[in-house]
């Protein structure tokens, strides 16, 4: 090894040309002198490792070394060096091993290719919800995706026989009928239980975000799955007023779909909330027109209005169940929202088939890379 990193005292462009293009010579002499897999590595510490590599020695000995005031263009410098060594090196790790005799290798076979992951665009879609709520201060509950009858339906104002149990198609797990019904296992039809569950441990006020899966019987079909992902939300706290929901949603709405999207609030029914309402966003795709150049706008089905989330304030009939931890309804209000996540990425990835999410077909995932 004859080349070693040389202290600089000058610091002038051309002195920094000089120490540059001797490095890169030693490089390149080195590189070219590599005939086995222990060479290679030996060459690659040598030059890349953190504690005494070559660049971590131009790193002090130039760069921390420079005057205060050629410390700028003494980093571009080193930094397009670095740059240029590692790329260097890691082109040697791609040569093929030297041939211990001609018939051993056949350098013309394909290397194995490593294929770099990508989030899942839902994952993403969901992160990104996250996001948005947890600048608002809000964190992130987690409840299990297998639930039982109490917290899925009774605790949050369903009662037993309550018709609004009919438009959840649950899916119960079998043989447990010597149970008695709140007790009986079920996959959860929405994230709203980990509502429940978080105010039994927290008391208010409280803000929280629920991402996970949920299940019902529904056939798979363009825009039906058996599985799928929501984002619940709650807020609790004394006077919570319907002007803080509607405020919080289209704030985040905007934080999510773009500045310019309007809100819209209808009236619904939910057991859990009251008032209840489906929020709408003006359709981002055709901007709220209903038409996209001569063609009517589907997603939006040339309303100019997307239905986003179902949302309400906080039934006191529910605050009942927890009443114990501190929400008294007569002291304490709230508001919960829950919106579907795999329709909100197939409105932001143009899909037009759930299904595609879920084949964990490669060729449909890697264009989320
Ligand atoms: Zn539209």
């Amino acid at each position: 090894m004859s080349y070693t990193v040389p202290k600089l005292k000058d610091f002038s462009p051309a002195a920094l040309d000089k120490a540059a293009s001797a490095l890169l010579a030693a490089l390149e002499k080195e590189s070219a002198s590599l005939a086995n897999e222990a060479d290679r590595k030996a060459f690659r510490d040598r030059w890349l490792a953190r504690k005494d590599g070559v660049l971590t020695q131009i790193n002090d000995l130039w760069l921390k070394a420079a005057p205060k005031d050629g410390k700028r263009e003494v980093g571009q410098r080193v930094n397009t060096l670095k740059k240029e060594v590692e790329q260097k090196v890691e082109a040697t790790r791609k040569q093929p091993a030297a041939a211990t005799s001609d018939s051993a290798l056949d350098i013309s076979l394909p290397g194995i290719r490593r294929p770099s992951g990508a989030e899942h665009p839902i994952i993403r879609t969901m992160n990104e919800i996250i996001a948005v709520f947890r600048n608002l201060g809000y964190s992130v509950a987690e409840g299990p995706v297998v639930e039982t009858d109490y917290y899925n339906f009774e605790s949050l104002n369903f009662p037993p026989n309550h018709p609004a149990r009919d438009t959840q198609d649950t899916l119960f797990l079998a043989n447990q009928e010597s149970k008695p019904p709140r007790e009986r296992l079920l996959l959860r039809t929405h994230t709203s239980p980990v509502q429940i569950r978080t105010m039994e441990k927290l008391k208010p006020p409280l803000r929280i975000l629920v991402p996970g899966k949920v299940h019902r019987n529904d056939p798979p079909d363009a825009s039906h799955s058996p599985m799928f992902h929501q984002v619940e939300g709650l807020a609790v706290d004394t006077n919570i007023t319907f002007g803080d929901l509607k405020g919080t949603l289209d704030h985040a709405m905007k934080a999510l779909f773009g500045s310019d999207v309007k809100t819209s609030f209808r009236p619904s029914f939910f057991p859990f909330t009251e008032p209840s309402a489906e929020m709408f966003v003006s359709c981002f795709i055709c901007g709220g027109s209903g038409k996209r150049g001569a063609d009517s706008c589907r997603p939006c089905k040339q309303t100019g209005w997307i239905e986003i989330l179902g949302c309400g304030m906080v039934d006191p009939n529910v605050f009942e169940f927890v009443k114990c931890n501190g929400y008294d309804p007569e002291k304490v209000s709230g508001f919960a929202f829950g919106m579907g996540v795999d329709r909100i990425a197939m409105l932001k990835y143009g899909l037009d088939d759930l299904q595609l999410f879920f084949q964990g077909d490669v060729r449909f995932l890697e264009q989320f890379g």
